[in-house]
Formats: structure tokens, C-alpha cells, sequence
């Protein structure tokens, strides 16, 4: 165990960060960040950071004399960083969950190996790979780069309408490595946020039902409008899936729910995810102290919801509604300590507590 009082490593200064840092001071934790960007989000509420790039040796060298234990709030998270750290202290989750969660090839590859369902899916590295597979779903499909995609970012469209062509769709997504995958009629996105830690201890949330607007998630929902047999599904494969990487940590897993009842994963995230933020308004142990409890080898925390609520993100804009949520009764709100609010950001997330259970 890491006693409260030493000092826990972050890798990356984003929003996520930012939380982690919280939840870890609150147990009476230390944090340091690595991150380029200067007074970056999670650097503003930590004690220190080193301002340098994730894969600067000397400053990979620093974090690991500094830290007792590391951590890392994005995916994509150098995994030779992650590796060279992890050989002379602890990094959680381990740097194998970043490996797998980087390709989009890799991550399908080991989710139906595990036994978890997703979408039919090629493998496109040129546009005769592209036409070939849009023939074998139909027409009908996503594009997606294998790696660096987030928020939608980096996907072509197919569906099926005259005109589409491969050739132009592989130019539009600048002609790199890709993944089609069949397009999906769902009904509902779904996610579930789940924890492992060191001795093979799982916990899982309670399932959220996922709203994106143009590809970045606009709101989450407790509870989601599945049966329970749906809700039993996703949270298996969370369990599968943890079990299957040795996790050690908070996972946030994607799922689409098809009228029929299937249930069929998208994408998961090595880290704390945004459709996780509505714990730390409607559990007593938020997604962010359970990952630093599970880092730091602490027992993992209770994940029953005392109240139904809705998590809205607060994106580009949408940071002018202030003074109304404000004034709301029964709205938590958290803001991310960003000067801009450039369309597409990430602001802050409002959850609004529904019903006390
Ligand atoms: P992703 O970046 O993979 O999370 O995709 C962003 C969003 O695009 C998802 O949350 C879905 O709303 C949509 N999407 C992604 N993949 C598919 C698919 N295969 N079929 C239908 N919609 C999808």
C-alpha cells in the first residue's frame, strides 16, 4: 500500500487529471504532474508539475524519483514512457491496457478475444482494402484511424448513398492506417465504469445510458434505460475485460444497444472516463478516489448510487448557462479552470441530481 502522505504521479494535465488530483488530496495524497502544457488544468490544483514532453527522458526520470506511484489520465500516453517507467516503480493501469487501447485494431483484436462482442471490422490501409470491406458490410460503415482518434475525431461516414467512394473517403481521413467498421443501428449507447485492484477486486458503477452530439459525449443518464439483463451484459464485459489485462485501476468501457437486445462494445478507456463524471455528485466514492484508492493498493470504495441523476458536459459556449446552473437547486457543478472556451472544449460538467434513492 501507498500511505496517504506520499506523492502520486500523473501523466497528463488535463480535466481528468485535474479531478484525480482532487480525489487524491482529499485522501491526504501528494501529486505531481507531467505535462508540456504550463499551468495546465490539472496543474492548478497539484503540487507540483514538471513542464516537459511525455516522452522527455530526463523529465520521466524526475517524475519517477518524485513519485511513489504513477498514473495517467489519457490514452495516449507514450507507451515506451509507460514501460521505462514502469521498470523501476509502479505504473497503474499497466502500460499493456495502454498498448491494446491505442490501435483501434489492437483493442477490437483483444475484446473478441475475450469473448466481448463488437461490430464487424477490417482492417483498411489503402482504398482497395476500403472498397473491398464497404462491399463486404454493404456500403454501410464507420472509417476510423487506428490511432490518435478521440471525440469522434478522425471518422469518415458511409451509408450507403450513391456518390460515397472509398477513394475520396480514405483521402478524407489523410490516407492513414484505418479500421472500418459495420454502421451500427443502435438503439442506445451505453458505458459502464469498473475497478480492479491489486488482488483482483472488482467494483462496477451502475450503467449510463450516453448522449453524444457531433461525435463528444453531451450527456449521461442514471439510470440507463435498459433491462437488466443488458445492464448484467455490459457489466460482464468489464469484468471479462479487467480480468483479461490484469488491471489495475478505473476502466470506462462503450457499448451500442441494437433493438434486438445485443449488446456490442465500441471503444474502452484505460483511465477514468467522462461518462463516469455523475459519481462524485451520486455515489459516495466518486470514479476519481476509487482510481487513486486502486493505484495507491487502498481497499476500492462502495459504487451503489444514492440518487438517480443526468451529467451534462459543458462544451465550447455552453459556459455562458453559468449564472442559471447557479442558481439550480440540486445541480453540482465542476469546472475545468480553462481561460478559453473554444467551440468543441471540454469546460466544465454540471450533474443534476434527479431522485434521492
Ligand atoms: P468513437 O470515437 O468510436 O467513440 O465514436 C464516436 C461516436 O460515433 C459513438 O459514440 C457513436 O455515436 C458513433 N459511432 C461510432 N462507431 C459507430 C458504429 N460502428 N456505428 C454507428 N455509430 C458509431
Amino acid at each position: 500500500m501507498i500511505a496517504p502522505g506520499s506523492t502520486i504521479g500523473i501523466i497528463g494535465g488535463g480535466q481528468l487529471g485535474r479531478m484525480l488530483a482532487m480525489a487524491a488530496a482529499r485522501l491526504g495524497y501528494r501529486t505531481i504532474i507531467l505535462e508540456p502544457q504550463k499551468d495546465c488544468p490539472a496543474a492548478q490544483v497539484a503540487n507540483e508539475q514538471i513542464v516537459a514532453a511525455y516522452d522527455d527522458p530526463n523529465a520521466l526520470e524526475q517524475l519517477a524519483e518524485l513519485s511513489d506511484v504513477i498514473t495517467y489520465e489519457f490514452e495516449n500516453v507514450p507507451v515506451d514512457s509507460a514501460e521505462m517507467l514502469n521498470e523501476s516503480i509502479g505504473v497503474f493501469p499497466p502500460p499493456e491496457a495502454l498498448k491494446v487501447s491505442q490501435d483501434r485494431v489492437t483493442e477490437k483484436r483483444f475484446l473478441n478475444m475475450a469473448g466481448i462482442q463488437t461490430a464487424p471490422w477490417r482492417i483498411v490501409e489503402n482504398e482497395g482494402d476500403l472498397e473491398a470491406a464497404l462491399l463486404a458490410f454493404e456500403g454501410k460503415g464507420i472509417l476510423k484511424t487506428r490511432r490518435f482518434g478521440y471525440d469522434g475525431k478522425g471518422q469518415v461516414r458511409f451509408s450507403g448513398k450513391k456518390g460515397e467512394s472509398a477513394k475520396a473517403g480514405f483521402a478524407a481521413i489523410g490516407s492513414v492506417p484505418s479500421i472500418l467498421e459495420g454502421l451500427v443501428d443502435f438503439t442506445r449507447e451505453i458505458s459502464v465504469i469498473a475497478a480492479r485492484d491489486e488482488t483482483g477486486n472488482i467494483r462496477i458503477y451502475d450503467i449510463a445510458e450516453n448522449v453524444h452530439k457531433d461525435g463528444i459525449l453531451a450527456t449521461s443518464t442514471v439510470p440507463a434505460s435498459v433491462s437488466s439483463t443488458i445492464a448484467g451484459l455490459a457489466a460482464d464485459s468489464a469484468r471479462k475485460l479487467l480480468e483479461a489485462l490484469n488491471y489495475v485501476g478505473v476502466l470506462g468501457m462503450e457499448f451500442f444497444v441494437l433493438a434486438n437486445g445485443t449488446l456490442l462494445a465500441n471503444e474502452f478507456a484505460p483511465r477514468v472516463h467522462n461518462s463516469g463524471h455523475w459519481t462524485e455528485a451520486a455515489c459516495a466514492v466518486s470514479q476519481f478516489e476509487q482510481h487513486i484508492r486502486a493505484v495507491a493498493g487502498l481497499p476500492l470504495g462502495d459504487t451503489r448510487r444514492h440518487s438517480d441523476c443526468i451529467m451534462e458536459n459543458l462544451i465550447g459556449d455552453d459556459i455562458e448557462k453559468l449564472p442559471a446552473i447557479l442558481a439550480e437547486n440540486g445541480a453540482v457543478l465542476h469546472l475545468y479552470g480553462k481561460a478559453e472556451a473554444r467551440a468543441g472544449r471540454k469546460m466544465g460538467h454540471v450533474t443534476r441530481i434527479t431522485k434521492r434513492l
